[in-house]
């Protein structure tokens, strides 16, 4: 018998398996609403302005485009002189860490390729167990598990149609008191637009979440997938990495910042790890550099160029710059015009409130069997805990959506 029949068959993943089921589904009239990719009003997915104007720029100059050798391990130093410029400079005011070099960073495999590298460091020397909210995006456990953490824990982040920061923060009290201080515990926090529910801690809320955090010697992790999607601002979404920067990390601050959405560059795979190191020692920042090289090359060698070549052009011409805030302002407003003439059309008291929630996601509070019905009776697909990717409803489903959303829930 071959050693391979141990494989056991792994389930199809959640979200990406749906899309394979939805492109065979006959139904005239469905719609995909499951995964995260922004659609224009016509249902198309098409390449922001400031973006295309980039292609076109890179296209039309060999010197830019034209060397398809290899990057360095860690990605392209213009890469990492504009993100870290966005990052730290223009989103927060980290520009004294920069200057007294305590951020490491890495070109990523989009924000998911971050995630992966974070864990693989944090599980090999710094934590053994990692938080993630309840619910959350449904690849975080998975990434986590697969780069070395043996022990995953579940926050509880929303119940009964809000957010739930009383219980999560007992939580993290009660199972921290007995932690192992060699080994404390990280935690994944989302930047903004909370996937799956849409709803984030305020500001008022953060500032009673991270000091507890904080005092507990938790790691933080945050992950920023969606800057710009919340209040159609890149830079007022990056509140959180203001906020954490207000206090030292003793083992650091992991930052897992992606492009895919907020640039629409999906597949080009275009992200970043920055983690902020305490100062002392001096050389701590060197070491984690050489250990996050080890960790690439082991697994990936070195990031793809192009995306990275767009997302720099994109970062450091300044007419291109100010075209993208408008680009992605234009993608938040539709996303919540949707949202508001859902909301109107529906009038649904009994459902999640829909003013606190934002982003691409609409988290229905409907059950699975809801969700199923949808689907196969009326070709709608969303998660199956009832999330719908607001991006593919456009003027020319909405009609259909609403009415079969009330078909279901009567
Ligand atoms: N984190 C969250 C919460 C997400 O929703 C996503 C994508 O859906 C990601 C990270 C990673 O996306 P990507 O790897 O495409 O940047």
């Amino acid at each position: 018998l071959s050693a391979l029949s141990r494989v056991t068959r792994a389930p199809a993943d959640k979200i990406l398996g749906l899309t394979e089921k939805f492109n065979v589904d006959r139904h005239p009239n469905k719609i995909n609403l499951t995964v995260g990719i922004y659609k224009d009003n016509r249902g198309r997915v098409t390449t922001f302005p400031s973006v295309a104007s980039a292609q076109s720029l890179l296209e039309t100059s060999l010197d830019l485009n034209n060397d398809l050798s290899y990057l360095p391990i860690t990605g392209s130093q213009d890469y990492q002189n504009n993100v870290l410029n966005f990052l730290y400079r223009e989103s927060s005011d980290g520009s004294e860490l920069l200057e007294n070099n305590r951020i490491t960073f890495v070109q990523t495999l989009s924000g998911t390729g971050a995630l992966a590298v974070a864990s693989k460091l944090l599980a090999t020397f710094v934590s053994k167990t990692v938080w993630i909210p309840n619910p959350s995006w449904a690849n975080h456990s998975n990434v986590f598990q697969w780069n070395g953490f043996n022990q995953i824990k579940y926050y509880t982040y929303y119940e009964d149609g809000k957010l739930s920061i009383d219980k999560w923060l007992k939580e993290l009290k009660e199972s921290c008191s007995s932690r192992d201080p060699d080994w404390p515990p990280s935690i994944v926090l989302h930047a903004c637009c909370h996937n799956p529910t849409g709803v984030d801690p305020t500001l008022e809320q953060w500032q009673q979440i991270l000091p507890v955090i904080h005092d507990l010697g938790i790691t933080p992790i945050i992950d920023m997938a969606y800057q710009g999607m919340e209040s159609g601002n890149l830079i007022q979404d990056a509140y959180l990495l203001r906020m954490c920067l207000e206090y030292e990390w003793p083992n650091g601050l992991f930052v897992c910042q992606s492009f895919a959405k907020n640039m629409g560059l999906y597949g080009e795979r275009v992200g970043s790890l920055s983690v902020v190191v305490p100062p002392n020692p001096l050389d701590l920042k060197s070491t984690i550099d050489s250990q996050l090289k080890k960790i690439v090359r082991g697994i990936y060698s070195s990031p793809p160029g192009y995306g990275s070549r767009v997302a720099n052009l994109v970062l450091s011409n300044p007419k291109l710059k100010q075209q993208w805030f408008v680009d992605v302002k234009n993608m938040s407003d539709r996303l919540w015009n949707v949202r508001i003439q859902m909301h109107e059309r529906l009038n649904w008291p009994n459902l999640v409130d829909f003013k606190t929630q934002h982003g691409m996601f609409y988290y229905t509070g409907l059950n699975p069997y809801q969700v199923q019905i949808l689907q196969e009776r009326y070709g709608i697909y969303l998660t199956e805990d009832g999330r719908m990717s607001l991006s593919g409803v456009n003027d020319g489903n909405i009609d259909y959506l609403c009415d079969s959303l009330r078909q279901v829930v009567q």
